[in-house]
């Protein structure tokens, strides 16, 4: 294979070449378009007649309609507009540049009116650079060689130099109103950020209240689409001292919607703050309540329990504790044993002493029993003079000696009426748990027992 390339690459690199020639060339021309529509924009104003001719040459532009016969008969036109601003100049052009447009290079008539007329556009052209210098911010170098172009553009009659300068110009425009760009989308991408986190943050509080959700949406739509408008401003907007007014007009809305929101927020903040301490307060209200109410409860509940007279559990509370015992020795069948007390001849302790003495009776031994018993152990009083109890994990026999232990105390206490001394003794029935038992007939057994006690004469305990 030879190295040479062949004709079919030498036509393909000509293709390619030809291709970038002609990319170039488009860059050049789009570059250069946009620097006619600029450039007259900035020269408008100084002439109606020059600003409907300059309309035209942007319209022409735009719909890509650059005929090159009527574009010399407009250039033409131009031309005359501004050599009638040269002599009858607007308070927009400066003396200086004025009187060096009146410098005039030796040649034919045509040559130097036509030289006069270049002059006259690079002077202009020189003028309003100086005046994009002092709106835009470019780098120090650009701004450097801007400052040379623009000094070059004011005094050169050097036309090859000042051709180059106004090619030169298009270059810093497009970078200026580039960089200008950038730094409006960057700055409003930061604002955008920004925003966000503001409307990410009012976006979490609005479950709080539903009308702060309707709020924020709207504070976020008004952001969203001002910023849209902003942005649609930067990309339309050929003119930088328009945009920045633009831009300034948006950020003043966004400012007033965030603070009207912000008022608004500030009221529902109260409105939230007034209604979270009123509940607070009536929380705490309910909390004391329900804690005097439970108190309450507790207490009731324990005068529901509790005997008045011995201050020992009552008839109820035996029933609850019997039923706890019960189900807890058919569960575990750890041995439980059931007393039956009732005090002998009571009657007669009511006859002879009065009804009072008989209370004063069923005190002591009330508080003789219980004291005497262990914490596990339970007595009620069940009525009358009778008093029940339950020996937990407690065989009838372990039972049965502390209940004589008990009734020996008892039959032993010094009771005084008067000067009677009086012996007071009780006799009882015991019953332990068996299979199959219930709490009926394990305390019937007991019952039964203590019947047996008192027909063995009293003052005794009987195991069932
Ligand atoms: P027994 O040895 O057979 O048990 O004879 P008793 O007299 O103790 O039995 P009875 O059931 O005949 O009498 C019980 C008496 O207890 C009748 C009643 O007046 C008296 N009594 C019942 N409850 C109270 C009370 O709360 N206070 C007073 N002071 N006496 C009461
Ligand atoms: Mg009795
Ligand atoms: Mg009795």
């Amino acid at each position: 294979m030879s190295s040479d390339p062949s004709w079919k690459d030498k036509y393909f690199q000509e293709l390619e070449s030809a291709e970038h020639r002609e990319a170039n060339w488009k860059a050049e021309r789009n570059v250069l378009e946009r620097m006619l529509v600029r450039t007259s924009l900035a020269s408008e104003g100084q002439a109606p007649e020059l600003d409907r001719l300059l309309a035209r040459v942007r319209a022409d532009l735009r719909k890509n309609k650059v005929d090159v016969v009527s574009w010399k008969e407009l250039q033409e036109q131009i031309d005359r507009q501004v050599a009638l601003l040269d002599d009858a100049p607007g308070p927009s052009v400066e003396p200086a540049i004025k009187a060096e447009t009146a410098t005039v290079l030796p040649g034919d008539t045509h040559d130097v009116e036509n030289q006069s007329q270049r002059l006259s556009i690079a002077r202009r052209v020189g003028h309003l650079l100086g005046q994009l210098l002092s709106q835009v911010a470019l780098e120090p170098d650009a701004e450097m060689s801007a400052r040379n172009l623009q000094r070059a553009l004011l005094s050169s009659d050097n036309w090859d130099e000042l051709r180059d300068g106004l090619n030169q110009v298009a270059d810093l425009i497009v970078a200026a109103v580039t960089r200008s760009q950038r730094e409006f989308e960057a700055f409003l991408k930061r604002l955008d950020e920004r925003l966000e986190v503001l409307q990410e943050h009012f976006s979490v509080q609005t479950s709080v209240l539903s009308g702060r959700q309707a709020a924020a949406e709207t504070l976020d739509r008004n952001i969203r689409e001002e910023i849209e408008r902003v942005g649609q401003h930067v990309e339309a907007s050929n003119d930088l001292h328009d945009l920045k007014q633009s831009v300034g007009r948006h950020l003043e809305f966004i400012g007033q919607a965030v603070g009207r929101f912000r008022v608004d927020e500030t009221a529902r903040e109260k409105i939230l703050t007034e209604q979270l301490q009123a509940v607070q307060k009536k929380v705490a209200i309910m909390e004391a309540h329900s804690e005097r109410m439970q108190g309450q409860v507790r207490k009731e509940r324990e005068r529901a329990m509790t005997d008045l007279l011995t201050q020992l559990p009552n008839r109820e509370a035996w029933q609850e504790r019997f039923s706890f015992e019960f189900n807890r020795w058919r569960r575990y069948q750890y041995p439980l044993t059931v007393g039956v007390m009732d005090i002998d001849f009571f009657k007669r302790v009511n006859d002879s002493y009065g009804h009072k003495a008989g209370d004063r009776v069923l005190q002591l031994v009330a508080r003789e029993i219980k004291s005497r018993l262990r914490n596990t152990d339970f007595v009620a009083r069940f009525g009358g003079e009778e008093f029940v109890l339950l020996f937990p994990e407690t065989q009838p026999a372990d039972a049965l000696v502390v209940m004589d232990k008990l009734r020996a105390h008892v039959g032993a206490l010094p009771f005084h009426f008067g000067s009677d001394p009086l012996t007071v003794t009780f006799s009882a029935g015991l019953a332990g748990f068996v299979p199959d038992d219930t709490e009926e007939t394990v305390f019937e057994r007991a019952d039964r027992a203590l019947y047996a006690a008192k027909g063995e004469g009293r003052n005794r305990v009987n195991v069932s």
